[in-house]
């Protein structure tokens, strides 16, 4: 009896040093800030997951857009937001290669934010306007070359996942072409189709649908082995750039300081999500899978963060792309 008790009061003191906006989590509208621009790859992502994370929180879960500098603007936002769980981050693999790539960064990656759980990994493919010359990668790469001052490769910003993929091909052919950096992808698929630029690589969860409809020219996926959404299409590394490879993975994240159960409560509500049937079926139409269950966990989103930040800073020091 006397434990009972005691165990009541030990509860009710936890309640008591917890933030009221922890203790009655969630109460309103969580917003999930993409930083990208609406109807692109990593848009499509957090939209497919805002539904059922809204139905295990019983809050709405909607998105924000806040495009601009490969995605680094809305980080800095939600770096320096409320710590409360009502405005959380949606980013990608630019999470860990900013720090790299920005002298000036207004945020670190590893120590301003919480991690809540990695969403899933996707591939990119490397596709170009469909009237664009080269056939396949080997035409592209010796075109590219010899066009190099008229070429344009389209990305999202430095920060980008597009602008990575750019870099690395970039690099691997040691030719430097004019870039056109955009909001998000989606504006870039829009000037792909009309012709305005030339090439990009795109996650296949905005790619996909155009190979398949055969409105872009593909010339190849960037991760080791072909897709079961595009087996067709060959890899980068056997259409003839061995080693190429680059694949997006994506994550959740709350500002530094959000209380650990509000944490913990996301963390469990993307877990739902990322069990969703729609989401999954989704996901496999586009060429990729949630992270398994023991995966999407801040531990593993850390320790994730840690390792791709590690990855790329050599080899974005080699290519040597800078942005102030
Ligand atoms: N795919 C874009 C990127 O290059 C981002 C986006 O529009 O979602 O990072």
């Amino acid at each position: 009896m006397v434990l009972r008790v005691l165990g009541f009061f030990a509860g009710f003191l936890m309640l008591a040093v917890l933030p009221v906006s922890a203790q009655k989590y969630p109460d309103k509208v969580i917003t999930i800030v993409v930083p990208f621009t609406a109807g692109g790859p990593t848009d499509t992502v957090g939209r497919l997951i805002a539904h059922p994370m809204t139905t295990a929180l019983k809050q709405q879960v909607i998105i924000e857009n806040i495009g601009g500098a490969g995605g680094t603007i809305a980080a800095s936002r939600v770096a320096r937001s409320a710590p409360d769980g009502y405005t959380l981050l949606l980013h990608h693999i630019g999470m860990s290669t900013a720090p790299t790539l920005y002298r000036k960064l207004p945020y670190n990656p590893l120590t301003d934010f919480e991690p809540i759980g990695l969403i899933n990994e996707v591939p990119m493919t490397l596709i170009a306007r469909r009237d664009f010359p080269p056939k396949d990668l080997k035409e592209l790469i010796s075109y590219v070359k010899a066009n190099k001052d008229k070429v344009t490769y389209a990305n999202a910003g430095i920060g980008a996942a597009s602008h990575l993929c750019g870099m690395l091909f970039m690099t691997s052919i040691q030719t430097d072409l004019t870039t056109v950096p955009y909001k998000g992808t989606a504006d870039v698929i829009k000037d792909l189709l009309g012709g305005q630029v030339d090439f990009t690589c795109d996650q296949t969860t905005n790619t996909t649908s155009q190979i398949k409809a055969d409105k872009v020219k593909v010339y190849g996926v960037t991760t080791k082995k072909r897709l079961a959404s595009l087996p067709k299409i060959p890899t980068v590394d056997e259409a003839g750039l061995k080693g190429f490879e680059v694949s997006v993975w994506h994550a959740l994240y709350a500002p530094k300081a959000t209380p650990k159960p509000v944490i913990d409560t996301l963390t469990k509500a993307l877990q739902v999500a990322l069990k969703d049937k729609v989401v999954k079926e989704r996901f496999a139409d586009l060429g990729t899978e949630p992270i398994e269950e023991k995966r999407a966990t801040p531990e593993v989103l850390r320790a994730h963060l840690k390792a791709e930040i590690d990855k790329w800073a050599p080899i974005i020091k080699k290519a040597g792309t800078y942005a102030d």
